[in-house]
């Protein structure tokens, strides 16, 4: 479980403080889905930087699983970033001279099991796309790809930062799927950043942003559930 408590997330822009988030407090379950909603410069980025050890909080206490995260040394964010932390980006950033196969191996490799690379591209729908480079791919493949990657890292946090925002919205709705089914292990939080509204009836839980200021937080009893 992921706590953040009165976070705060201040920059300073000339003799300006830019109060980028302002006493964020919400929790991660693993094993559930959470939609960050929020439109352009609402926080989103600096959150998921923060929850993804990119950048420090200005202060406040975020606990991983007993760990204080905020009071790491630098090294101490690198290896948190490298050990827990899952990462799928918009535009999937996969090495482009690189074949499906061999971009989930390197990261399946770092964590000791690369022998799992197929089954990992497998889980997403991509047996038969195991040798194709990315160039040879849809951009829904090759998110299904990027998210094969991330899970490689068997992360106890994946983050997920717009991934349907350069796909139509059929593509989309499958990709929400794999997060749904990724969000299946007890042992994984998901959290997917978005600014598009129609995609929070898909998360047990919708953390919605409005000028760095947490609006309000949604339990979804009942969210809708997709099929890949
Ligand atoms: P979003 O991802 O929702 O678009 P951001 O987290 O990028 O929002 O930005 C939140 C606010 O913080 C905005 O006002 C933005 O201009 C400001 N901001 C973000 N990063 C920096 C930075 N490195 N330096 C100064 N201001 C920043
Ligand atoms: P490594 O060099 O072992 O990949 P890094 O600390 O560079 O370790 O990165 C660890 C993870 O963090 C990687 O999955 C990488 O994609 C992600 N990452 C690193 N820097 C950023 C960043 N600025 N924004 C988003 N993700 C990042």
């Amino acid at each position: 479980m992921i706590s953040f408590k009165d976070v705060n997330k201040i920059y300073q822009v000339g003799d300006q403080e830019v109060h980028a988030l302002s006493q964020a407090s919400f929790t991660l379950e693993k094993g559930k889905l959470t939609i960050i909603l929020g439109p352009s410069g609402s926080g989103k980025s600096t959150l998921l930087n923060i929850l993804g050890g990119m950048d420090r909080p200005t202060n406040g206490t975020i606990d991983f699983d007993g760990e204080q995260v905020a009071q790491l040394s630098d090294t101490g964010l690198t290896n948190y970033r490298r050990q827990k932390v899952g990462f799928v980006f918009q535009f999937y950033n996969l090495i482009p001279n690189l074949t499906a196969l061999e971009n989930v191996a390197i990261a399946a490799k770092l964590n000791g099991n690369d022998a799992q690379s197929e089954s990992y591209l497998e889980q997403v729908g991509l047996r038969h796309r195991l040798n194709n480079f990315p160039n040879q791919l849809s951009g829904g493949e090759m998110q299904r790809v990027s998210i094969a990657r991330a899970l490689a890292k068997k992360p106890q946090l994946l983050l997920c930062d717009e991934p349907t925002g350069a796909l139509d919205s059929k593509t989309s709705l499958k990709i929400m799927a794999l997060l749904q089914q990724a969000a299946q292990n007890p042992n994984t939080s998901v959290v997917m950043v978005t600014h598009n509204p129609t995609f929070e009836q898909y998360g047990d839980q919708v953390i919605r942003l409005k000028d760095g200021v947490i609006d309000r937080i949604d339990d979804n009893h009942s969210p809708v559930k997709l099929e890949g």
